[in-house]
């Protein structure tokens, strides 16, 4: 007789997901090698959202009165700690959040952390050795990777979940995500400012959402595959200046890896390229947002020495990289100095 060991047919796994769900770690014991699971009617619910946005494309530009983009973010808040905000700027960004169909906080910031923690390995639920469009978008298409789950399991939410606001959008996720992402987007601008029905669903609420989540996609896709590497070499994340522009400053993502506790997710606080630290700022300006973390010069500098790639810039006057043509040449106003 064979063996007893418990083994489901890969023909079984598209059809019966229960019987793969239950049984897919013991299955892994027996099988080393991974087999992809492709959730189907994700990819056609995806597949129909994105023709469906090319449409809200070619209405944007032939006859809508108004586009209305909103940007959510809660990454550097509650996947990263790094700040504090009142309850009414996290009421905000729950609401945004929320608007963005990117799973509940909890989940997003767990999923988030489990990235942070086992970058581009197995357990990395968008692993970008799987290829770019894997990391890209391909991961939301097909179950996760055992590894995920497994590792998952250590990943501390605590914090997340003792958290009211958070709870009750997990909890009443699936009225409040329509609702927000879909049927208001539409609703509000038809009454409102008198827009098409049409142009209200295919653009405000359709070209939006696919819009920011193929934006989203690029941090995970791009920006784990091009660019420099100024602050760690040994890493998959890259600093990317496009991806930079089009996500509000979350592309420097080599910086953001090796310190992902400072609330600029980049050493320098431009705002032109970094438009979520002017967000978060004015916040705090106002009281709403306090105890904003950064890293040191210092420590910044002991860590590009250390294991960056060298394309790091100069730190300024008396950096190693200075030519002597640069400091002959140099023009110093109000020199104290007495000739
Ligand atoms: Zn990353
Ligand atoms: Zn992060």
């Amino acid at each position: 007789m064979t063996s007893n060991i418990i083994r489901v047919p890969a023909e079984m796994l598209f059809e019966e997901e229960t019987v793969a769900e239950q049984q897919s770690i013991e299955t892994m014991k027996e099988q080393p090698k991974y087999v992809i699971h492709i959730i189907w009617r994700y990819v056609m619910l995806f597949l129909y959202l994105h023709i469906a946005s090319l449409y809200g494309i070619y209405l944007a530009f032939t006859s809508a009165k108004l586009v209305t983009v909103i940007f959510a973010g809660a990454h550097r808040l509650w996947s990263h700690r790094s700040y504090k905000a009142k309850w009414p700027l996290r009421l905000l960004l729950v609401i945004l959040n929320t608007t963005a169909f990117q799973n509940s906080v909890i989940d997003w910031a767990k999923d988030h952390r489990i990235h942070h923690k086992y970058s581009d390995t197995d357990a990395d639920p968008h692993n970008s050795n799987r290829g770019f469009f894997f990391s890209h978008m391909g991961w939301l298409l097909c179950r996760k990777h055992p590894e995920v789950m497994k590792k998952g399991k250590a990943i501390d939410i605590s914090d997340l979940k003792s958290d009211p606001m958070l709870v009750f959008q997990k909890k009443y996720y699936a009225l409040l995500m329509p609702l927000m992402c879909f049927i208001l987007p539409t609703v509000i601008p038809v009454v409102c400012w008198n827009e098409t029905w049409t142009n209200a669903y295919y653009i405000c609420a359709v070209f939006r959402y696919i819009f920011l989540l193929n934006m989203t996609g690029l941090v995970n896709s791009a920006a784990h595959s091009i660019g420099n590497k100024p602050y760690d070499k040994y890493i998959k994340a890259s600093q990317n200046k496009s991806v930079a522009i089009m996500i509000s400053g979350e592309g420097w993502h080599n910086y953001h890896h090796v310190f992902p506790w400072d609330y600029k997710t980049a050493e320098y606080g431009n705002y032109s390229f970094n438009i979520t630290t002017a967000f978060i700022d004015f916040f705090a300006k106002i009281g709403w947002a306090y105890d904003l973390k950064s890293t040191s010069e210092d420590m910044v500098r002991k860590r590009v020495e250390k294991t960056g790639d060298g394309s790091h810039d100069l730190w300024g006057w008396g950096d190693n990289d200075q030519t002597q043509e640069e400091r002959n040449q140099m023009i110093v106003t109000y020199n104290s100095a007495k000739d």
